[in-house]
């Protein structure tokens, strides 16, 4: 029997997409998540993307091309790596490094023409010292405890701002509960929004310049318009989703999922009652019956908690649940309900195919972490492409 990679669509089909495993990106589904979450941004507030951890693990310099295209001038980063990778590719407009970034690869943040966050005081002056001019950013620590200093401490916030070395073009705080409706988050975040332009009230008064400023990530945005500045930095809705199955389902911004994730089925066969599958003799064959060895496993990202029956992935618009343990490079699926299943055809992990769809989210769900977990998780093996 002809095999399927040989016919039908699968022969108009790139070579890349003929490998084991890979990821599509929607070209068009970006589109439609960088105009819906424009669309919610006040006049003159601009869409900084967070293409941090290879763009949540969906190819970062794939997407900010895609989105320098599409206009976006604005990027944020976890690291000066990844800002140094985004720039030897060409791509335009401001790149903010939220993280540390150590003195002896402060000459990159110039040669790249990189922005370093200040995240904290002590930071401002190491930054300062190196000598020569460095964009920044400031950033306020307004309760997280995390990265930026500490909100209270005006003086040395004012300090930062007269670094003769330090190019100062925004100053941002980060949103740690706006995720929920529970009260106690809600006094929170607000009263994180406040901490900060008390800050700059602050600042104001000693005749600091106002940079740009900037307050909320995806969940912000969504949740508290008001706390708008101008950029927001926009991380997982730009991605299509939001970081809980519960989340996404009921969200009233009409986004749409950027990545699919897909891999090949490297073998059929037929295993008879009684027989085991995979690792650990953790599944049992009730009956005869059919499996799909993908070209897939963990090292891939997909999660192991994944194993037996935890998870399923998709065939020809049916559902095959994983059977046995996730391996490192393969999964075993059950294909004994999907008729003509062959070696060659695809598999969708992540992604649609018929009527069915595995979200992100619902792996996150069944491994019991967020969405953006297993995306920035999605592995440098995966080879990635906007379809
Ligand atoms: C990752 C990150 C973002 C983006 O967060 P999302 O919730 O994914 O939109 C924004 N700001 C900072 C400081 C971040 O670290």
């Amino acid at each position: 029997m002809e095999r399927r990679q040989f016919g039908g669509l699968d022969c108009f089909r790139p070579a890349f997409m003929k490998g084991r495993a890979w990821i599509e990106l929607s070209g068009a589904a970006l589109e439609n998540n960088v105009r819906v979450l424009r669309g919610l941004l006040p006049r003159g507030c601009e869409l900084m993307a967070a293409v941090k951890a290879n763009a949540y693990g969906h190819g970062a310099v794939q997407v900010s091309r895609e989105l320098n295209r599409l206009g976006v001038r604005a990027f944020c980063v976890a690291s000066v790596s990844e800002g140094v990778e985004l720039r030897k590719k060409r791509i335009r407009g401001e790149i903010l490094v939220l993280g540390y970034t150590h003195p002896e690869q402060f000459h990159l943040l110039r040669r790249y023409r990189l922005s370093q966050s200040v995240i904290d005081y002590a930071y401002a002056l190491e930054l300062n010292r190196w000598g020569k001019k460095i964009k920044a950013h400031v950033a306020v620590d307004t309760g997280m405890h995390r990265l930026g200093e500490r909100c209270e401490n005006i003086e040395a916030i004012s300090r930062i701002f007269s670094l003769g070395n330090l190019r100062i073009e925004g100053i941002y705080t980060h949103l740690c509960a706006s995720d929920t409706a529970d009260p106690r988050d809600k006094d929170f975040t607000l009263s994180q929004g406040n901490a900060f332009f008390e800050v700059l009230d602050r600042l104001k008064e000693r005749g600091v310049q106002i940079p740009r400023i900037h307050i909320q990530a995806s969940y912000g945005l969504l949740n508290y318009p008001g706390l708008s500045g101008d950029y927001a930095r926009m991380g997982i809705a730009l991605y299509g989703m939001l970081s809980t199955k519960n989340d996404t389902e009921k969200c009233a911004v009409p986004l749409e999922p950027v990545l699919t994730l897909k891999a090949r089925i490297m073998v059929v066969k037929h295993l008879y009652k009684g027989e085991y599958a995979g690792y650990g003799l953790q599944f049992t064959a009730g009956n005869d019956m059919k499996l799909a060895v993908l070209a897939i496993g963990y090292a891939d990202g997909l999660p192991r908690s994944l194993s037996c029956g935890a998870g399923s992935v998709l065939i020809d618009g049916r559902k095959a649940p994983v059977i046995g343990r996730v391996c490192m490079d393969q999964t075993l699926v059950d294909v004994s309900d999907i008729p003509g299943v062959e070696a060659g055809q695809e598999a969708v992990i992540i992604g649609r195919s018929g009527d069915l769809e595995i979200g992100a989210w619902d792996i996150a769900d069944s491994a019991g972490t967020i969405s953006n977990e297993i995306l920035s998780r999605l592995g440098p093996r995966l080879e990635r492409y906007i379809v």
